[in-house]
């Protein structure tokens, strides 16, 4: 397992991630993914859309706008509840989360420190030329809220019946205390949320099933069994709307942490709605004529976790005649870059024609790039180092038998075939 520092300087030396707003001195808790990183990032938010949605015949999508109605913030509790426990130092006025402060002086100043404070983690901002308190509005803090609201205009719309689920995937905003651990806690982030709606009585099996398809998610998409593991909550670590939590968690370099929530909601929110909009939002089930608030089960992961996860667990160091070797096991389905084409020797002009010739009949199939910029030991480590599955190399032999080798990323073997196969071929390793 590398250390959080060699990840964030292979992704800003490679282009997956780089802090924001950089040359004036960075945002602490914003990050902005540059173009391998947003590769990446699309591929894990497909990779969870082809799973939750796709495939499945019982959930379908939506996305709702991120500033919403203030209504809905008062009625989910939000505006009251969602708060970080918050002291301050009275000597160095440094602000910190109580529950990270062991003691009861400044961990850096070793001053007095204020009473607990609630502190409310929600963006403000103000819609309407006129700012004023009537104005204020919220950045959604979660996308939950955004498929809540539109429960019943999803449902109505696509005749769903129970159980079914709503998924989203969207940017959600908090102004998290202490941001760190690179992407892990952020300010400014992505969610992947499902609301799966079933008959009382039949949740805790469905939370069980959740739970574990989405463990299964992240093995199939290559990460170690060993490094991940499923964490029920106990009964004091429990939202105030939740019956019952389990997370996803990860091994990160700073220990375990949550990747993903799988929380069993009970008919809070559908009820909370219901009473404040004054909204009908019962499911009427035409086989008993009974009026049913559904519970709720909510896997709720975040792309940016999932994604700096996937770049963890990707990463290894090993030796190679006597070099070191980094390179990115990155599942096939989430490498940025499919296919690198290489010239072998980039001062033949028939050579380089016909690399660039062959990326341009990739690129329509595969996220396909040419690269000449150095010598090819040189673009196979590149390429190594993110992750890119297959390296098509053209030599002078290419020129004649209209044949290139095939070089993979793992176990670095080689095969050779013919320019007329590679499309197929290559889309039938990825497939
Ligand atoms: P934590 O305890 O780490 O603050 P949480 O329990 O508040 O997380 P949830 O509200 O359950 O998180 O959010 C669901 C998912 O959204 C989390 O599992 C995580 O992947 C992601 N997420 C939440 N907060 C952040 C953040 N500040 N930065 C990046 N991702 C986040």
């Amino acid at each position: 397992m590398p250390d959080m520092d060699t990840i964030v300087s292979l992704c800003k030396r490679r282009g997956y991630i780089f802090p924001s707003s950089e040359i004036y001195g960075g945002y602490g808790g914003f990050w902005d993914y540059g173009p391998l990183g947003v590769e990446l990032k699309n591929n894990v938010k497909r990779a969870w859309w082809k799973a939750v949605v796709q495939e499945r015949d019982d959930v379908v999508g939506q996305d709702a706008a991120i500033v919403m109605n203030p209504e809905v913030w008062r009625a989910s509790g939000h505006v009251t509840e969602f708060t970080d426990p918050l002291v301050d130092c009275k000597s160095c006025k440094r602000r910190f989360r109580a529950d990270d402060v062991k003691g009861d002086v400044c961990p850096e100043c070793g001053g007095e420190l204020t009473d607990v404070r609630r502190f409310n983690l929600m963006f403000k901002t103000f819609v309407g030329p006129v700012e004023d308190q009537a104005a204020v509005a919220y950045l959604r803090p979660e996308t939950a809220q955004g498929i809540f609201v539109n429960f019943l205009n999803v449902q109505t719309a696509m005749r769903k019946k129970l159980p079914f689920g709503i998924a989203q995937i969207g940017k959600a905003f908090r102004n998290e205390l202490t941001p760190g651990n690179f992407t892990f806690r952020s300010r400014e982030f992505e969610q992947m949320e499902v609301e799966y709606f079933v008959r009382p009585g039949t949740d805790e099996e469905w939370h069980q099933r959740w739970i574990q398809d989405r463990y299964d998610w992240y093995i199939r998409l290559g990460i170690r069994a060993e490094s991940l593991r499923i964490r029920p909550h106990t009964k004091d670590e429990l939202a105030h709307y939740a019956r019952a939590c389990a997370d996803v968690e990860y091994n990160f370099p700073m220990g375990w942490a949550e990747l993903e929530g799988i929380a069993n909601r009970t008919d809070f929110d559908l009820r909370q709605h219901s009473q404040a909009s004054g909204r009908d939002l019962t499911f009427y089930d035409e086989e008993t004529g009974e009026h049913i608030i559904p519970y709720v089960i909510e896997p709720s992961g975040g792309v940016d976790r999932a994604m700096l996860t996937f770049l963890l667990d990707a990463y290894h160091e090993e030796e190679v005649r006597k070099e070191k070797r980094v390179v990115l096991r990155l599942h096939k389905d989430l490498a940025p870059i499919k296919v690198a084409v290489l010239p072998l020797l980039r001062n033949r002009p028939e050579i380089v024609t016909l690399a660039r010739e062959i990326t341009r009949t990739l690129k329509p199939h595969m996220m396909a790039v040419y690269d000449d910029t150095g010598a090819i030991g040189r673009l196979y480590r590149r390429q190594d180092e993110v992750g890119t599955p297959f390296c098509v190399t053209v030599d002078v032999q290419s020129l004649e038998d209209r044949a290139v080798t095939i070089r993979a990323r793992d176990f670095m073997e080689q095969i050779r075939v013919s320019v007329a196969e590679l499309k197929d071929v290559l889309l039938d390793e990825l497939s």
